[in-house]
């Protein structure tokens, strides 16, 4: 039987990319920000309909150099309910991470629970529209005009999504999105910052380019996280396909939204109003105590069918080794719950309906072996 991974890279046609590349070998510029990477910036800017592009060669450096172009001190407000990166960009930074609770229902920032942590030593927030639900970003704007601070967004899963037809990566000062080979739309590995303030713009350059001004001068202490050419090529072709990945994302959800609908004990994500979604993940929240098994059955038992569903987000970033203990996770009830019961299921734009709904019997049928 086929393994079934949770995801599954999209690809442009080998042809395409090699028709992509092809001028490369007449140039010989393969990185350094070159001529595909130029356009891949401008090709950005107009789909994600932001102001300003930085392209980097990943969505986690692009975090990480976006907070130190903001010459932050202190703490920084976010969640724990999330990929490493998150935590991990604030913490490079030798900024102090402030865990704030999730909602329960589509498990972005509880935003009625931020004012109780900001302190004078608050300077950012740094929300997550984890697994593409959008943020109250209403609600985040007007805190942080309340109380001077920056909002740089972790946009990682929210590719080409809108808010009231805006493009999601215009809110809030920077939204960082990611590239990676498993995210809606990939150049490999790969992402970018997304900002308003032009001055931003020259300091993420040299962030990304070792602190080089010019020639002769050298005058921050930079990192290097410029994209090549060979990943600014697969983001062409692949941006070309990227609307129609999409619509095909959409009819695996609403499958499994159908399969799923009226079962009790499994919770889905909620479909959010004037948001236009991407389709990128497709999460459940197993109530054992409802269904009757758990989700890390369900997880075992869809495993002995070759079927990887994975326990995102298990465990929670402010229970991680690294940080021995440092954060206190019942500070975040919420998050710790849903990150018991969570589960998210295989979705990628080639998955058929057949395997969908072989999937759902799986874990409809899981009751009868352990009820
Ligand atoms: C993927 C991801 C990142 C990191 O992006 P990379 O491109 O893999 O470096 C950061 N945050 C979240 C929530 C992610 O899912």
């Amino acid at each position: 039987m086929n393994k079934i991974l949770v995801t599954r890279s999209s690809m442009p046609e080998l042809d395409e990319y090699v028709e992509e590349i092809k001028d490369i070998w007449d140039t010989h510029w393969l990185t350094n920000m070159g001529i595909k990477h130029r356009k891949l910036e401008s090709k950005l800017k107009e789909y994600l309909g932001v102001e300003n592009v930085s392209l980097m060669t990943n969505g986690h450096l692009s975090l990480e150099l976006g907070l130190q172009a903001m010459h932050l001190k202190g703490e920084v407000i976010t969640t724990p309910f999330t990929f490493a990166s998150t935590t991990h960009a604030i913490v490079r930074n030798g900024l102090i991470p402030v865990f704030c609770d999730i909602n329960p229902d589509d498990f972005t920032i509880d935003v009625t629970k931020i004012e109780s942590l900001i302190t004078d030593k608050t300077c950012a927030i740094l929300p997550v529209h984890v697994y593409g639900n959008i943020c109250n970003v209403e609600e985040i704007e007007r805190i942080a005009k309340k109380y001077d601070l920056k909002v740089i967004y972790d946009a990682a899963h929210s590719f080409g999504e809108k808010y009231k037809g805006i493009g999601i990566g215009s809110f809030g000062d920077a939204s960082m999105f990611s590239f990676h080979a498993t995210k809606v739309f990939n150049t490999i590995e790969g992402g970018c910052m997304c900002f308003h303030e032009l001055s931003y713009e020259k300091e993420l350059y040299k962030l990304k380019n070792f602190g080089i001004k010019n020639e002769t001068v050298v005058d921050g202490v930079g990192s290097n996280a410029k994209m090549n050419e060979f990943q600014a090529a697969m983001g062409l072709c692949n941006l070309k396909h990227v609307n129609e990945e999409i619509q095909k994302r959409k009819s695996v959800v609403e499958r499994y939204r159908t399969n799923f609908k009226g079962i009790e004990g499994i919770k889905l994500s909620p479909i959010q109003e004037n948001v236009e979604s991407n389709y990128a993940y497709f999460p459940i929240v197993v109530d054992e105590k409802v269904f009757g098994v758990t989700r890390n059955e369900i997880y075992a038992e869809l495993k002995k069918h070759n079927i990887f569903a994975r326990k995102y987000f298990y465990p929670l970033t402010n229970t991680f080794d690294c940080f021995n203990g440092e954060y206190d996770v019942n500070e975040t009830p919420v998050a710790l719950h849903i990150s018991k019961r969570v589960l998210t299921l295989p979705l990628f734009a080639d998955l058929s309906l057949r395997e969908v709904d072989r999937i759902c019997e799986i874990i409809l049928k899981v009751r009868e072996y352990n009820g």
